[in-house]
């Protein structure tokens, strides 16, 4: 198998900010269909591996193809039109706008020289934003006004703002951070869903959470991959339980 077969091959990415290096030749291989979650203690480098990914951060060197597409080389719009969503650690919607608003502003509309201007609340876009909505716990909730919302109804919120683009990638910084113990069941839940049809990526701290969701778990370190398997592997890694699992 070519690596051309994955839906996201990572390799020999280093990105150096004044000569330290976050991410430093690291290797990845993400599967069509597979949940990923990364671990590792805090300036490891994880978001700074979505923020490459993203494009919000330049690679210094190596390569990340997503599809066999090369994206270091790609503004940040397109390779979200090219079908990489991510979600950042702190919920950015629209608090004043209802939730069916926020998911109507994210649908993606024509590329035709009007634009926005040109778009309508067709019943295809109603039937979406409905769709969407029920995926993430949402659709009693379609004309709440998105700031009276809870901490947790905000991260799904933005995950549908996500969703509703249909990426093939999805990348998620810390979906569960400040989430109660029933929010966070339903992420899993929800997020065992999502891969179904797409790649996910997520940061997880939690780790009984990742437990519940993981295919396989990636251990960075330094920038670099410690450790990679099943949940169960990298838990019973010394390393991983010396530099992460441990404290
Ligand atoms: P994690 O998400 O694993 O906690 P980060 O990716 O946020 O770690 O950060 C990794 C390291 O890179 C940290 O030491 C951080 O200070 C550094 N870093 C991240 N972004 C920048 C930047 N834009 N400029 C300089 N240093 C950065
Ligand atoms: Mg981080």
């Amino acid at each position: 198998m070519t690596n051309n077969d994955f839906m996201l091959s990572v390799e020999d990415l280093t990105v150096s900010f004044d000569g330290f290096k976050a991410v430093d030749a690291l290797n990845l291989y993400v599967d069509r269909n597979e949940l990923r979650v990364v671990i590792g203690p805090n300036g490891a480098g994880k978001t700074t591996l979505l923020d490459l990914i993203c494009g919000k951060t330049k690679a210094t060197a190596g390569s990340i193809r997503f599809k066999g597409k090369e994206l270091t080389k790609l503004a940040e719009h397109d390779i979200v039109r090219s079908g990489v969503g991510r979600k950042f650690q702190t919920p950015s919607i629209y608090e004043n706008l209802s939730v069916f608003e926020n998911l109507e502003i994210s649908f993606p509309r024509g590329r035709g020289v009007f634009g926005s201007l040109a778009f309508r609340r067709t019943p295809d876009v109603v039937e979406r934003v409905q769709g969407v909505a029920e995926e993430i716990f949402l659709a009693d909730h379609l004309d709440m006004e998105a700031g009276l919302l809870s901490h947790g109804q905000k991260q799904w919120l933005e995950i549908g703002m996500l969703l509703i683009q249909s990426p093939e990638l999805l990348m998620l910084d810390e979906p569960v951070a400040g989430m109660s113990v029933k929010e966070r069941e339903l992420t899993a839940e929800l997020l065992r869903r999502i891969c179904l049809n797409r790649s996910v990526i997520v940061i997880e701290h939690d780790m009984d959470f990742v437990q519940r969701i993981a295919h396989k778990v990636t251990v960075l370190h330094q920038g670099k991959m410690l450790a990679e398997g099943s949940m169960k592997k990298v838990q019973a890694d010394p390393r991983v339980i010396e530099v992460y699992l441990g404290h």
